[in-house]
Order: structure tokens, then sequence, then C-alpha cells
């Protein structure tokens, strides 16, 4: 098994796109990482340089403790899984996932009764020990992705790369494939180094997110982290949905204490935020505040606000509110809670869930 490591890796193709850029990354043994951004923020292309696909322009790739920049990819010891399911079309399943074990490069000097087990046990893993005889045209595409997974898993690599892996599923088998990558992955022990734009694939899947932005890291944490402590604005916007609210505020101070002010409310400062704020003499700044931290009462709350639209999600709804021409403010509030477009409303902030942001530089300031 193995850790992967980047330092300070770069990427430039042509003279002058930098896809990647003096990308540092550490990937712990048995880590599920997962490299979460915007299209062309250089995830598969960090993802080809650590296969070998590509080759750094400037940097060192580790996979355990051997320097890999000069090893080809075939002697890399891993194994990928693309977006499309590269299964081939004239073998059975069978064949397809035995390929590797017979004819692999680092061929293990497996029998053919050895060939038989592994099959059957990484077809038992994946759960399609039943479709072993059919050709992949005789498969839906779910099924193929599965195929080309337990062909990655029969040669037991040291480390798993995966790139967007689920995208051409359908939504629902999507949901379902992630639970069965997490269980499989577990089950594998390998290292897993996990692409998607999907940030709830990405939540729900990884010990460890690293956010990229521009061929750089822009955050490296648990989910949980990435969630509840974004390190910049970036961060805190790519992640959850709705997405959080931005809103732009001016610190006051106000008998003693501090105050979050904008043309819609007044809110008070307390605890660590305040302590933050006040250590760095911020005068102003950008809260950030997740829908689901916008409470909505109909008695009372920090400031009033119409409901602008009602978007039902089952058991919870989107309520919009549209603050002033520019400034749409959206809560996530129980499906319970009587309100229809029009009606006045008290909002509140949760106040141990305040995001405030650096104005010029994005950056957290509590
Ligand atoms: P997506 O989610 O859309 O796949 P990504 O984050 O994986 O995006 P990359 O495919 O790594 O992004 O691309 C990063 C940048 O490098 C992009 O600007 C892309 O246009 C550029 N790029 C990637 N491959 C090449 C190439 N072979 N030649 C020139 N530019 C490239």
């Amino acid at each position: 098994m193995a850790q992967v490591r980047l330092e300070k890796v770069s990427k430039r193709f042509g003279k002058r796109v930098w896809a990647v850029r003096e990308f540092d990354l550490r990937v712990a043994d048995r880590e599920f990482l997962v490299l979460l951004g915007p299209s062309g923020c250089g995830k598969t292309t960090t993802l080809r340089m650590i296969a070998g696909l590509e080759q750094p322009t400037a940097g060192l790739i580790y996979i355990g403790e051997r320097l890999v920049n000069l090893v080809p990819p075939r002697d890399r010891d891993i194994s990928m899984v693309f977006q499309s399911y590269a299964v081939w079309p004239h073998m059975k399943v069978y064949d397809n996932i035995a390929f590797g074990l017979r004819y692999g490069r680092r061929k293990k000097g497996f029998s053919k009764a050895d060939v038989d087990r592994v099959v059957h046990e990484v077809a038992r893993l994946v759960r399609i020990e039943e479709l072993l005889d059919r050709y992949p045209t005789q498969l839906s595409g779910g099924q193929r992705q599965r195929v080309a997974l337990a062909r990655a898993l029969a040669v037991k690599p040291q480390v798993f790369l995966y790139d967007e892996p689920l995208s051409n599923l359908d939504a629902k088998l999507r949901i379902q494939m992630r639970t069965e990558l997490k269980y499989i992955h577990e089950q594998a022990g390998a290292t897993s180094i996990y692409v998607t734009h999907d940030q709830a694939e990405a939540m729900s899947m990884a010990d460890r997110i690293m956010v990229m932005r521009q061929g750089q890291g822009a955050q490296l944490g648990s989910p949980n982290e990435i969630y509840f402590r974004p390190a910049n604005q970036f961060v805190a916007g790519f992640i959850g949905t709705p997405p959080m609210n931005m809103l732009e505020v001016e610190v006051e101070e106000d008998g003693g204490g501090l105050m979050l002010v904008s043309p819609h409310f007044r809110i008070p400062l307390e605890g660590e935020t305040a302590a933050a704020v006040k250590g760095r003499g911020v005068r102003q700044a950008v809260l950030g505040v997740r829908p689901e931290d916008v409470a909505v009462s109909l008695e009372g709350g920090d400031f009033p606000a119409r409901v602008f639209v009602v978007e039902p999600q089952g058991p919870q709804q989107i309520l919009s509110f549209k603050l002033d021409e520019a400034l749409i403010l959206k809560s996530l509030a129980s499906a319970d809670l009587p309100v229809s477009p029009g009606q006045q409303v008290w909002l509140s902030f949760h106040r141990d869930r305040l995001h405030l942001f650096d104005r010029d530089s994005g950056v957290r300031i509590n």
C-alpha cells in the first residue's frame, strides 16, 4: 500500500496555459482523497500526471517512497477508472476482468484457478457475478461501469485513480454507486484519488477533499472542515446547495460591542468571531451565511423580509427573499412552515455559523 506525494508539481500546455501550478499534495496510505473543483481547474491533468499519462513541466511525484516522474504508467502499480467505461466490447465480462491478470506486465504467476478465484471475488464485490458470461453490449451503463471497476480491482494495485467515473450514470444510479464505491474502497484497502466536479459526491465519499482552483489548492480538509469552516470565499461558494449567501457588511462599534451592519440588518457579533474581527481591526467584510442557517419565523427575528419565491423540496423548502434589486437571500426552511410568496416574515442568522471573509482577498477572517 502507498501514500502519494506531489511536490510543487506544475503542468504547462503550450506557451501559456498553466493547467496546474506549484501544486503540493500528500495522500495518506489507504486514504480516499477527492480532487474537487470547477471545470478547467486542473483536476484531470493532476490525475493524469499521477498516472503517468502526462509529464509534469516541473515538480516531483512519488508513489510510496518511489519517485515516479520517469516511470511509465504500466509500472506505477496503479489502476485508473475513467468516465467512459473503457471495457473491451468483443470480450465477455469474465475475460474483461481477467485480462490484466492474464496479460498484465506485472503478471504474478497466476494459474488458471487463481485467475478464476480473483475474477469471482471482485465480481462479487461489485455485484456482477451473474453477468460474467455476457458481452458489454448486453449490459446497462451502470453494469458496464462495474465491469471497468472490477477489472481495475482485479490487479490489486497500490493506488486507484478515478476520473469522474459516475458522471455518465443517471442520478439515481450515481447515488447508489457512491455508496458502493465507498464500500469497495474500504474492502480493497488501497489508496484512492477521485476526481469530480460534483460537490455532493465529494462530500459523501471523501476522507479528505482537496478543492482546486486555477491549478492550485484552495483548501484541503475533511468534508466537514470544508463545509463548516471554508478557508476562503471561493470554497464557501463552491460547496453547498443552495450556495452560501454572501452579504457585504460593515463592522461598527456599539456600546463596547461590535455590530455587523448592512442596509437590511444590524446584528451583534459575539464570541470567537467578535474576537477575530476586533483583533484584526476589520472594518468591512463579506458575511457568509448558509441557507440552512437562516431561520424563518412568523413572530420575530433579526430583521423582516418578504417571501419572493417558494421552492418545495420534500421535507424542506427553499425560500428566496429579495432584499434589494441585486440581492437575493435564500433560506432552507422546514416544509411545515406555512408561507407563501408576498408574505412578510422574520429572518435570523445562526450566530455560531457566521462566516466572515476579507472583502479583497476572500480569505476567512473568523
Ligand atoms: P473538467 O472538470 O472540465 O474535466 P479539469 O479540472 O479536469 O476540468 P483539466 O482537464 O485538468 O481540468 O484542464 C485544466 C486546464 O488545462 C484547462 O484550461 C484545459 O483547457 C487545459 N488543458 C488540458 N489538457 C490540455 C491539452 N492537452 N492541451 C492544452 N490545454 C489543455
